[in-house]
């Protein structure tokens, strides 16, 4: 006995084969209580140093879905705003649901069903600060609610360690992609990790998450580097 007859998902209730029916999605080509075909939803994970446009392309993605008639809900956890909005870079906002600690995803969908509230899809902005609890949350609502799941964040921190909520999506997600948008550490490099700067020096000890900017005036603030300035702490001429 192997595992090789488990990996073969067995559908008792798979229809024939219709138009509708896309054998790549498996189990997932039936059809919903509804009658509906169910359209096979995905955790996806989008991840990218600082500046790298992962809000602006966050919103994006929600005006792409909306003007296709999906409904979704934004979610964000410490926003640069500080506010329950996702702002970006580039003078972006938009309403956003703030996710702490005790909130859960899969019960903010239900509840907003539960009001007549259509939900297809989560945008989940700054997923690298919310906690293990949360990404488990996003599988479930993927495999057992039908409901798609895009999740935004950095990989690593300023150590250059994966967050635990960026490991645990790089673990369970359907997709991960590196956002195309390249950030140019000051040597004209590709940036890959966000360095943490106080007082003028690049800093490796400290809580995981401090808030701060990439502006120069910020107490912390953080600076894209590539690797190379980056374990160098090489912060470029203007330091
Ligand atoms: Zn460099």
């Amino acid at each position: 006995m192997t595992d090789d007859a488990a990996a073969t998902p067995i559908c008792l209730a798979r229809p024939l084969p219709g138009p509708d029916d896309d054998p790549r999605r498996g189990c997932a080509a039936t059809r919903g209580a509804d009658g509906r075909p169910l359209h096979a939803a995905a955790l996806r994970f989008f991840w990218g140093p600082m500046d790298c446009g992962k809000s602006t392309m966050a919103l994006q993605m929600n005006h792409n879905h909306a003007r296709q008639g999906r409904r979704g809900l934004v979610t964000t956890r410490i926003d640069r705003s500080l506010g329950p909005q996702v702002t970006t870079r580039i003078g972006l906002a938009h309403a956003a649901i703030e996710v702490t600690d005790g909130l859960d995803l899969r019960d903010l969908v239900r509840d907003a069903w539960a009001d007549g509230v259509r939900v297809d899809y989560l945008i989940c902005d700054e997923a690298s600060f919310y906690n293990l609890e949360h990404i488990e949350q996003m599988a479930d609502l993927v495999d057992n609610d039908d409901v798609d799941v895009y999740a935004f964040g950095l990989a690593t921190d300023f150590r250059s360690s994966l967050f635990p909520a960026a490991r645990r999506l790089f673990e369970l997600a359907d997709s991960v992609a590196r956002i195309q948008v390249e950030v140019l550490c000051w040597c004209g490099r590709e940036g890959l990790l966000n360095a943490r700067v106080i007082g003028g020096r690049v800093v490796r000890e400290g809580e995981q998450v401090v808030i701060g900017d990439t502006v120069d005036t910020a107490d912390v603030r953080y600076q894209v580097l590539c690797r190379r300035h980056y374990r160098a702490g090489e912060l470029g001429p203007r330091d």
